[in-house]
């Protein structure tokens, strides 16, 4: 009876969590209430009479503590690989319930519609544990970021998929096959690898946060095979939220989702053409930086993965504060995936307290952009970069970007002449509207800061 009510309660929870998560100012406390569902729906678990024995659990428990930890302290850039990593230990967690629930039942006492649940949980499982550790791995670098591929790919992958569901079905019709339901959770091992070995590191977040919805299904499954109503919310709940999450991204991206499964996106990373002239580009140092930021009554700063790497998002505010004191109407132009994670740049500049109104969504700012006298571009390159709408060659065609090549003047604060995530050149280096400003983001911001209150 308590456990039921626990559960209850923790349902209404995640629902509310999600529903507080859809804008940053309500984000935190969705995080809280997702806690509280959790510890609720763990303890509410504990209090169930079935569980009788909690030697082992304590184990797990102190176990997952020492392991989630230090996962917990990655540096924000990495948050894409660690999320990846504990979407891995939920798949393995259910597809190693599944196993043993199959191995328990297999002595007679199963159904049609259990088993049938059991495969859906060991294939989704599987899947997203080795397909998740290969993602994290990309991410990381620990494996190369580039698609992987060979001739004839999609057609072995989809028959080592095809096997295992067939093999699936066949365990179903004969729950006694333990050797083909052996051979299903090997099959969906492999294919988590294969699936995601092809796809390049830029589309890495779309596929993790996909994998996230299988893991949702799967947990779908485990509830239905442990008969446990939360399971299935929480489950249910995760699944759909991960799919919208894609959608969103695919969308900021201008890329389906069949061409994020298939498509070898990175694999094509060109140099731009280059017609064998020099290309040239002005340069310009702090003083001359603060000079333009001065004399403009527009400006719009544009943050990117180097402000994130950088860690520069609280001298940045700074900048902003010296700017909105001399009546210079400050805005930010966040693009949805700048950064490495959706959301990144909200996360930084809500964390150095940038008021959430000038904060701009690209297709609101974009039309303002030929009114911008100055737009300080700080660590960002493709979110920026026009070749994504004039070179339909470009690996980046199609996507998405803020068009700060309409502004006045553009200022380019990055540490050299560097590339961005896709490896494309950005041929607004060399636009004669752009000034390139060197250094590393932290640095140098305070540096235009130090500028801007001396003059
Ligand atoms: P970006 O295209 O990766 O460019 C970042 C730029 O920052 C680089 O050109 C680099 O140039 C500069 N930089 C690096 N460290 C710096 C530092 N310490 N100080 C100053 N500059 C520094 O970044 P973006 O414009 O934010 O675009 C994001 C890219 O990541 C997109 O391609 C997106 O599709 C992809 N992506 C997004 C997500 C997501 O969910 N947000 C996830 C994965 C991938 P220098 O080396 O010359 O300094």
């Amino acid at each position: 009876m308590i456990t039921q009510l626990t559960y209850i309660i923790a349902g209404g929870l995640f629902i509310l969590s999600l529903r507080l998560m859809n804008s940053p100012t309500t984000a935190r406390k969705g995080v809280f209430c997702g806690i509280a569902a959790m510890v609720l729906a763990v303890g509410g678990t504990l209090m169930s009479p079935s569980v009788d024995r909690f030697t082992w659990i304590a184990v797990a428990m102190v176990a997952g503590t020492l392991v989630g930890i230090p996962l917990a302290q990655v540096p924000i850039t990495a948050v894409p690989q660690r999320t990846a990593l504990s979407h891995a230990f939920g798949a393995l967690a259910a597809a190693l319930v599944g196993i043993g629930k199959f191995f328990v039942f297999s002595h007679g006492e199963t159904t049609p519609f259990v088993t049938s649940a059991i495969i859906f949980e060991v294939l989704l499982g599987g899947i997203t544990c080795t397909g998740s550790i290969s993602a994290a791995l990309k991410l990381q670098e620990v494996i190369s970021g580039r698609p992987i591929t060979y001739p004839g790919q999609n057609f072995i992958n989809f028959s080592v998929l095809g096997a295992a569901v067939l093999l699936g079905v066949w365990v179903v019709i004969d729950p006694t096959q333990s050797w083909a339901f052996i051979a299903v959770v090997v099959l969906a091992l492999m294919f988590g690898i294969m699936l995601v070995l092809p796809i390049g590191g830029a589309d890495m977040p779309t596929v993790i946060s996909l994998l996230n919805s299988y893991a949702g299904l799967s947990a779908v499954a485990m509830g239905f095979v442990l008969n446990n109503h939360l399971l299935i919310i929480a489950g249910a709940l995760d699944g759909a939220s991960g799919l919208i999450l894609s959608i969103i991204m695919c969308k900021a991206m201008n890329r389906s989702f069949t061409n994020v499964l298939f498509g070898a996106f990175g694999q094509t990373a060109k140099k731009a053409v280059d017609d064998g002239k020099e290309k040239v580009y002005r340069s310009v140092d702090a003083e001359g930086a603060v000079e333009y930021l001065r004399s403009a009554q527009r400006v719009v700063i544009v943050p990117g993965y180097g402000m994130a790497v950088a860690q520069a998002q609280h001298k940045v505010r700074e900048l902003f504060d010296l700017l909105t004191k001399a009546d210079v109407d400050v805005k930010f132009a966040i693009h949805p995936v700048a950064g490495r994670m959706p959301g990144h740049m909200n996360v930084l500049l809500a964390e150095a307290d940038v008021p959430y109104d000038n904060l701009i969504e690209m297709d609101e700012i974009n039309p303002e952009m030929p009114q911008v006298d100055v737009v300080l571009v700080i660590g960002a390159n493709d979110v920026v970069n026009p070749a994504a709408k004039d070179n339909p060659g470009s690996p980046i065609y199609g996507m998405p970007i803020i068009e700060v090549d309409k502004a006045k003047t553009i200022i380019f604060l990055k540490r050299g002449m560097g590339s961005g995530f896709s490896g494309v050149e950005n041929e607004l280096f060399f636009n004669p509207k752009t000034l390139m400003l060197f250094g590393s983001a932290k640095e140098t911001v305070a540096h235009l800061a130090a500028e801007f209150k001396k003059s």
